[in-house]
């Protein structure tokens, strides 16, 4: 199997399928002389370009200032599988895990920020190849079948139209002799083409009156009581407000790490499958997908028919932002392997791209806020690999709190409260190289992996899925 894997991988280029593209916008020049603004956005991923576009729709004369220490959508809104989900959360049966008391309001505002996510991208004439599809979850095993059905419950119970699929109508929806049943949410959730959204969105932004500045990075903030004083690269910037919208990059205050670990997920994409090779997996109903194996794996097809396989976690001392071993074949190739176990009859097709990306991990899962500077900055992420529509939710909430907007939704806990701590380096790197094994082989092997994975659940991160368990109930959060 590996050396298929290895000669599939043979002409893979090492960079995102999405930004390989001649559509991508030319950047922004970059910031050279200070300037004054009231909002100062930092990141140009889908938060701060939501963000900025929210801001901008709900009060037109606000002076709006982005600035992005790369180009628009080089974090992980560049480089996801870019499944869309209604959950604003990391999915219905974590957040009734970690937020049981405010999982009816987390669904209303789900359901209320998927359709703003589809509004906006109909009234602006964003071209980003959205597909409604739905989302398909499928059991690996029978093991798997028990998770299937207990977020498929959730499912019904908070009124999304799911079905449930038996091994034989799983397999009609997604052929792969691994998967024994599954479940398919239909609304409300599909498959898009991130960079093309995050360019679109640029482009909306542009158009409001918001100046973007990019190769422009935040450096230094310095409180000046009535207002900041950000130093960039090359200018300052005087604000009255500023949204950190970095992500799993934490840049904008030295404590946001504390609660936030940069890890990476790997992704592959195909060549476009022909006719007849769809034909063998089936797949006409296009589902973003996810599985339920330890060291999750999730596909989805693209406009001309490749396929995107992607879940193979990675942690880089320090929060690496550019590893270099993730330009190589060596760590893409246990993935690949997972793409032909999974998939027996696809083993002519080969890779034309593979990447990693930074997802901003932390003990809930799901998106939070951190306020500094006396309220004048509010840090929003923490996504952990669930952000492509719960960026606009985030974007949305780290404005209300920066504003001190009166919306009762921020007394609940997912607003007012935050993850736990996470031990620092060199801590945090070893205790990441254990959990990334145990994830790994946890599912062949057992042992010491579960009851380590017990024990990382205990500090707070929601693995008890993982490990067979009934979820933690005695975590702060
Ligand atoms: C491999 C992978 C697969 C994923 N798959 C999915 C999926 O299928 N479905 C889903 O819902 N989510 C998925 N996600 C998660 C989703 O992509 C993210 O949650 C979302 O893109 C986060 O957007 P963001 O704007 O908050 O962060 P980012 O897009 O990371 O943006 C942060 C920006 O801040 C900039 N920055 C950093 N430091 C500075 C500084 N000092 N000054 C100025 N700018 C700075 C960075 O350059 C970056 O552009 C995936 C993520 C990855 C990595």
């Amino acid at each position: 199997m590996t050396e298929r894997a290895i000669q599939a991988l043979s002409e893979v280029k090492f960079l995102p399928y999405w930004l390989d593209s001649d559509q991508a916008p030319s950047a922004e020049a970059a910031l050279t002389d200070s300037i004054e603004t009231d909002l100062l956005i930092v990141g140009g991923g889908f938060t701060g370009l939501w963000a900025a576009i929210i801001a901008k729709e709900k009060n037109p004369q606000t002076q709006i200032v982005l600035i992005e220490k790369n180009t628009i959508a080089f974090g992980a809104s560049g480089r996801p599988g870019a499944i869309l989900s209604a959950s604003v959360m990391h999915g219905l049966h974590i957040a009734s895990e970690i937020f049981p008391n405010d999982l009816d309001t987390l669904e209303r505002l789900g359901r209320e920020n998927i359709m703003a996510f589809k509004e906006t991208i109909e009234r602006y004439n964003i071209d980003c190849e959205v597909e409604w599809t739905g989302e398909l979850t499928v059991a690996v095993g029978d093991e798997g079948m028990p998770m299937v059905k207990d977020e498929y419950k959730l499912h019904q119970q908070y009124g999304h139209e799911a079905v449930l699929l038996d091994e034989q109508s799983v397999q009609t929806e997604l052929n792969s002799p691994l998967f024994k049943g599954g479940f398919w949410s239909k609304k409300n959730s599909g498959v898009i083409n991130p960079a093309k959204l995050a360019w679109g969105l640029k482009r909306v932004a542009l158009s409001l009156g918001v100046r973007i500045y990019e190769n422009t990075s935040l450096q230094q903030t310095k409180d000046e009581h009535t207002h900041l004083i950000v130093t960039t690269d090359g200018a300052k910037i005087r604000t009255t407000r500023m949204l950190l919208c970095t992500n799993a990059f934490a840049a904008g205050h030295k404590k946001i790490k504390q609660r936030v670990a940069m890890i990476r997920d790997r992704i592959l994409m195909t060549e476009p499958l022909t006719h007849e090779q769809l034909n063998r997996i089936g797949w006409k109903n296009r589902q973003g997908a996810y599985d339920t194996r330890t060291q999750l794996n999730y596909m989805r097809l693209t406009k001309d028919n490749r396929m995107l396989f992607g879940g193979r976690l990675g942690y880089f001392m320090a929060s690496n932002p550019n590893p270099q071993t993730d330009l190589t074949v060596k760590p893409y190739i246990r993935l690949a392997d997972a793409f032909f176990i999974t998939f027996p009859q696809l083993q002519d097709v080969r890779f034309t791209h593979a990447w990693s990306g930074p997802i901003g991990l932390t003990t809930r899962m799901a998106v939070h806020f951190q306020s500094y500077y006396a309220g004048k900055a509010i840090y929003v992420g923490g996504y952990s690999g669930f952000g492509v529509t719960a960026s606009r939710f985030g974007a949305e909430f780290g404005l209300a709190k920066l504003f001190n907007e009166n919306r009762e939704e921020l007394n609940l806990e997912f607003a007012s409260t935050l993850p736990n701590w996470i031990p620092p380096e060199p801590f945090r790197y070893i205790g990441s190289k254990i959990t990334m094994y145990a994830l790994d082989t946890a599912d062949e092997k057992g042992g010491w992996r579960i009851a380590w994975l017990k024990l990382v659940d205990k500090m707070g991160f929601p693995l008890s899925w993982t490990t067979g368990d009934e979820p933690n109930e005695t975590n702060e959060r």
